[in-house]
């Protein structure tokens, strides 16, 4: 209890009882942190919020809201961390350094506070566990993992995303991950 308190602004921590381990991309539980402002509202998140701890790397990394989008290009983020892919944005903008500041900053949540598991927001160049967006801006989505998703992976956190859950498995995931 209490361990939370010394965490960055930027890294919105609910208020919960006992210590808990689960990381969750922020704008699945409601909060206006994507790049148009909005949010990835989901509902059986959202009702479990008091066991999660709510992450967004890209905001971490101080990138505005809203912001252009961006996607992937050359790679996936594995690629990016070995420097061989890019993140760029809509307008053009190389956003590479962003992104693998926000992954780190999370990471560094995670060594902190010896997190395991990680619920992130499906599909996006930060986020995404299986899917990215292609680098054409044009809605195809290939087979790869978001930076922050290949670095926390990288370092042994066991990375769902939203569309693998279903509130028995979200149960589950809490039961196991959860510490009193
Ligand atoms: Fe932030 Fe990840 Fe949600 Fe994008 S998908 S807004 S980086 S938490």
């Amino acid at each position: 209890m209490g361990w939370c308190r010394d965490v960055p602004a930027h890294f919105y921590v609910n208020e919960f009882e006992g210590f808990i381990m689960i990381l969750v991309s922020s704008c699945l539980l409601g909060n206006k942190v994507k790049y148009s402002g909005g949010s990835n509202d989901n509902g059986l998140l959202m009702r479990y919020s008091r066991y999660l701890t709510a992450v967004c790397p890209e905001t971490a990394a101080n990138l505005p809201i809203p912001r252009p989008p961006a996607e992937l290009q050359h790679g996936d983020g594995m690629d990016v961390l070995k420097g061989t892919a890019k993140v760029v944005n809509k307008l053009g903008g190389d956003v590479t350094l962003h992104f693998i500041q926000g992954a780190n900053k999370v990471l560094d949540m995670v060594k902190k506070h010896r997190v395991k598991v990680a619920i992130l927001k499906a599909n996006s160049p930060s986020c995404g566990n299986e899917m990215i967006y292609d680098g054409n801006f044009n809605g195809n989505k290939i087979a790869g993992e978001g930076v922050t998703a290949a670095l926390l992976r990288q370092n042994g956190v066991r990375v769902f995303s939203e569309k693998d859950l279903n509130e028995d498995l979200l149960q589950r995931i809490i039961a196991m991950y959860r510490e009193e």
